[in-house]
């Protein structure tokens, strides 16, 4: 049998419904060999999830960066996964705490927006319910949908809420310093969904070649957020390249409707991504 392959997923530690137990014992059950968690900005999963690994389930290591490209104006968002890199590794580590602070402060201007239009939506109540993992969007989504503003989690990330009237930019961390600070840390840069035109405006082509120059190592094509053209044209700029080529859920649990395993990722492409870190940090078998 092929081993299945999951290399993006949340937990509690960010933006997902599942604590990283639930989330580890989920991909067990969903019939997964390998499973990557990457929580948005923060390894505070890594831990638990090695602690509830279950004998026969890998687990990659991994976080989601929430990085900025300064090359056009207004600059442009964008999220990096970054595998099996040292979580001490000291300018690493200061740039991810920077970001979820600044997560934090962009999270309660989002909610004092909403709250001078009138919505009753509570800051302090959005913080609990993130219970301590890397505040989102998605949490404060949550609070719309309490109040009965919306229906989904994917309504509330619609133009007249999340998704653009009170949809507000945090401090990210440079590209090309994030893919410099993962290599550094033995780690494996990969784009994640970098055409995913629903969720706003995309990076050009030169950008990823540019980054691929300077150390990028893959690049994400299968994803919900891709429509069946933009997978076969992240694959063509991927061999044109020499990118690898993966395919993940990015699973959230209940906060999204994709399921783990939905999509995945080549066992030969996962062999060359472990091969592409330094080692300092491992897959842990359960
Ligand atoms: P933030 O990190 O605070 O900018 O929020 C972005 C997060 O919200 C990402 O992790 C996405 O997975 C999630 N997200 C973006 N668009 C949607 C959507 N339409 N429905 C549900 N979740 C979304
Ligand atoms: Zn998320
Ligand atoms: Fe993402
Ligand atoms: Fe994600």
């Amino acid at each position: 049998m092929i081993p299945r392959i999951d290399l993006h997923t949340h937990s509690t530690a960010s933006d997902g419904t599942l604590t990283p137990p639930q989330l580890i014992r989920t991909a067990a059950e969903a019939g997964l060999d390998v499973v990557a968690l990457t929580d948005h900005d923060t390894t505070a999963g890594w831990e638990p999830a090695v602690r509830a690994l279950p004998t026969g389930l890998r687990l990659v290591r991994g976080a989601e960066l929430s990085c900025r490209w300064s090359g056009v104006t207004p600059s442009l968002p964008l999220h990096l996964l970054a595998y099996l890199f040292d979580p001490q590794a000291p300018e690493l580590v200061a740039e991810l705490a920077r970001v979820r602070a600044a997560r934090l402060e962009r999270g309660e201007r989002i909610v004092a927006l909403l709250r001078s239009d009138g919505i009753d939506v509570s800051w302090p109540e959005i913080l609990a319910g993130a219970g301590g993992g890397t505040v989102g969007r998605p949490h404060i989504a949550q609070a719309l949908i309490r109040a009965g503003l919306v229906a989904t989690t994917s309504e509330a990330f619609g133009p007249d809420w999340l998704g653009q009237r009170y949809r507000l930019p945090k401090e990210d961390i440079d590209v090309f310093r994030a893919v410099e600070l993962v290599r550094a840390a033995g780690g494996v840069p990969v784009f994640a969904h970098p055409r995913a035109t629903r969720r706003g405006r995309i990076v050009p082509d030169e950008l990823i070649a540019e980054l691929a120059a300077a150390g990028l190592v893959g690049v994400e094509a299968d994803h919900e957020d891709h429509s069946p053209a933009e997978r076969e044209h992240v694959r063509g700029l991927a061999a044109d390249l020499g990118l690898l080529v993966t395919g993940s859920s990015d699973f959230h649990g209940t906060h999204k409707t994709v399921r783990l395993g939905a999509f995945t990722t080549a066992p030969e492409v996962y062999e060359q991504l472990v091969a592409a870190s330094s080692g300092v940090i491992e897959v842990v078998s359960g």
